[in-house]
């Protein structure tokens, strides 16, 4: 049986610290049809972070520059700085087939959802404000004033949640994986992107 398949746009989102960047590295380890869209960003790279790996970190200047050239599929400004999906990291590779995966914030995700309809997205909740609060401390990636000002923005972005066509509480990581895979696994079988060709 021959088949053809058009490629998937997963979009997650969720406030920071949810777990988000924990299950997209699961799945692009344990699913080769996903691809990452590296985000460009303005903000510094964390000691862990690989230039082009994690994002493409730039300057205000060449953001201003993609902004003028419309690379963006999406852009919006989080916790203070300025975060972009490139054109370039998303259409070309659909075209082929390719699964692509956005890890974005809510307005971005908002954007894309009204951009892309067909577009599978996925809202990651805490399973507590408080469970939050430790998990952003204990990532000890930010100064004490940026991970409150990332709590801050919780409330807010959580109460976006409705918009998504999917779910998950990221409480046991192992659960919220496997539902992850569930939602991915039925999407692969859509047929707005899935086209069995059997035989005679
Ligand atoms: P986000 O990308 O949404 O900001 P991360 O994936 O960086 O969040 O996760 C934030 C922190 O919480 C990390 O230290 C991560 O190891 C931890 N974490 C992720 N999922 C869980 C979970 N289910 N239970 C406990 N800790 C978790
Ligand atoms: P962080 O600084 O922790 O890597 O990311 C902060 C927030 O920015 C997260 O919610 C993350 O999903 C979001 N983000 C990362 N890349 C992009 C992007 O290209 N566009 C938008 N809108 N948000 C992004």
């Amino acid at each position: 049986m021959k088949e053809k398949r058009k490629g998937m746009l997963l979009v997650i989102s969720g406030p920071s610290g949810a777990g988000k960047g924990t299950l997209v590295d699961r799945l692009l380890k344990k699913d080769p049809s996903f691809c990452f869209s590296v985000s460009v960003t303005t903000r510094g790279k964390r000691k862990n972070e690989v230039e082009d790996v994690h994002y493409h970190f730039i300057s205000e200047e060449e953001y201003d520059k993609l902004l003028d050239a419309d690379a963006f599929l999406e852009h919006a400004s989080v916790h203070g700085h300025r975060y972009g999906t490139l054109k370039s990291e998303v259409y070309e590779r659909m075209e082929r087939g390719q699964n692509v995966l956005l890890d974005i914030d809510p307005q971005g995700a908002r954007a894309v959802m009204a951009k892309e309809p067909d577009c599978v997205s996925v809202f990651i909740l805490p399973p507590s404000y408080g469970d939050l609060k430790v998990r952003l401390h204990t990532r000890n990636t930010e100064q004490q004033e940026e991970i409150e000002r990332r709590l801050g923005n919780a409330k807010a972005e959580i109460a976006q949640m409705n918009r998504y066509r999917y779910l998950i509480v990221n409480d046991d990581l192992d659960l919220a994986f496997e539902q992850l895979q569930a939602v991915v696994r039925a999407e692969k079988q859509n047929s707005i992107r899935y086209f069995p060709e059997i035989g005679e």
